[in-house]
């Protein structure tokens, strides 16, 4: 379905600027932005994939992954074609790199309160706009997150963080959660791998902090790319700097998509990651894509587990009123 954008202004000779995103389009009559379902129509920006759902599912959360947000809960997850990022190694290239610009239809029908009243028939806690950017269907996420709340569910978006500080400002109220993917610390890997630059998505990540909404973020290593000891060094720092109770995932790479010049990730780089994370100071580390390794949630006090889990099977928690059930300390997360 078409419906008018959020987030954009019009300008001179029916031109319009959309600021949703850190792409900050301008764009002409007729033409798209960098996402591929935006368009500007007669001088006014319209959103081609309101509604138009390509995928839905009933997700554990900790696939997201989210593993301090409602752990052992399902989620509602959704999402529409599109992407406003480039990535060679998508996983969910299928769907994140179809586009509007031939004018097809791209998904079912579904619209938010169906969604709301999907999410409660099949049990679940919350929904997630995830397997594509959810930044770009902003608007149909927004109406879907608002009702969503008002049903007592809650919300995450799974995301690449380069969302402007509007466009979390206005969602705030709904936005429980987010796992953001920091791809990389470097500037060229940005550019070059995505198409996009870091500095808007560090920006994202503090501007999500600040306005209370709990951030996961999860760095998909890829041998040669982004593995650098210096590098996840300055990561880590960052994150710590930002807040250390934020969880990091370390995700295990395998070749897909248009990439596959690197080989799947060795489990020594993800442990070294691993260790260069813990002498950041940061008190949840996971790995991720590997059944067995650091995927327990342990107590950053007395080092008990306080959550198992295998795969995306989860143990009932050790953790009371956020509290350890060992020694009292304060777990970070959003656990009821
Ligand atoms: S959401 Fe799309 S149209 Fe808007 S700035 Fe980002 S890429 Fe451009």
């Amino acid at each position: 379905m078409i419906k008018e954008a959020k987030l954009y202004k019009k300008e001179k000779d029916d031109h319009v600027f959309c600021f949703l995103c850190n792409h900050k389009c301008r764009i002409a009559p007729g033409k798209y932005g960098i996402c591929g379902v935006r368009q500007n129509q007669k001088g006014d920006l319209k959103t081609l994939v309101y509604g138009e759902v390509i995928a839905a599912h009933v997700d554990p959360i900790e696939k997201k992954p989210l593993y301090h947000f409602l752990p052992g809960s399902l989620a509602f997850s959704v999402a529409t074609v599109g992407c406003n990022f480039r990535c060679p190694f998508c996983q969910n290239w299928q769907i994140s790199q179809s586009n509007k610009k031939d004018g097809s239809k791209a998904g079912e029908s579904f619209m938010p309160p169906d969604i709301v009243k999907a999410a409660l028939r099949q049990g679940c806690r919350s929904i997630s706009y995830t397997y594509t950017e959810p930044t770009i269907y902003y608007e149909f996420a927004f109406d879907t997150a608002r009702l969503a709340k008002e049903a007592g569910l809650g919300n995450s978006f799974v995301t690449n963080g380069y969302m402007t500080p509007e466009a979390l400002e206005e969602i705030k109220p709904y936005l429980d959660a987010a796992n953001v993917d920091l791809k990389a610390f470097n500037e060229n890997f940005y550019r070059k791998m995505c198409g996009a630059h870091l500095e808007p998505v560090l920006d994202s990540i503090r501007t999500m902090k600040e306005l209370g909404i709990w951030v996961e973020i999860t760095t998909l290593l890829i041998p040669g790319q982004n593995d650098d000891s210096e590098e996840l060094k300055k990561l880590a720092a960052f994150i710590a700097g930002v807040d250390p109770d934020i969880p990091w995932h370390i995700s295990r790479y395998h070749p897909d998509y248009k990439y596959s010049e690197s080989p799947a990730t060795p489990i020594e780089t993800l442990r070294n990651a691993y260790r260069i994370g813990t002498e950041a100071g940061l008190h949840y580390i996971y790995i991720g894509n590997v059944i067995g390794e650091s995927e327990a949630t342990l107590c950053p006090e007395c080092g008990q587990a306080l959550i198992q889990r295998s795969g995306y099977h989860t143990s009932k928690g050790k953790i009371k009123n956020s509290r350890c059930e060992y020694c009292g300390a304060s777990i970070a997360g959003i656990f009821d």
